[in-house]
């Protein structure tokens, strides 16, 4: 296991660079516009403005997720 540094994340909207890391409801919009909400997802919260960036782990679990939903509507 190699201990790899964080990188350091700034806020696309704020340019903010505290954040917290949470587990929360990401919400999705989908290739024909409707929302979903993706539950238990790994992300980073901006401490200003609240933006919800998720991590590399969380984009994994949201790229799963739009897949699944892809597949269902093409069914
Ligand atoms: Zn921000």
């Amino acid at each position: 296991m190699s201990s790899s540094k964080t990188q350091r994340l700034s806020c696309p909207l704020c340019q903010g660079t505290t954040f917290q890391r949470k587990i929360t409801t990401y919400p999705m919009r989908t290739f024909d516009g409707r929302q979903i909400n993706i539950g238990r997802v790994a992300v980073q919260e901006c401490d200003h403005c609240h933006h919800l960036i998720p991590t590399k782990a969380g984009c994994e679990k949201i790229s799963r997720c739009m897949a699944t939903m892809a597949q269902r509507f093409a069914d």
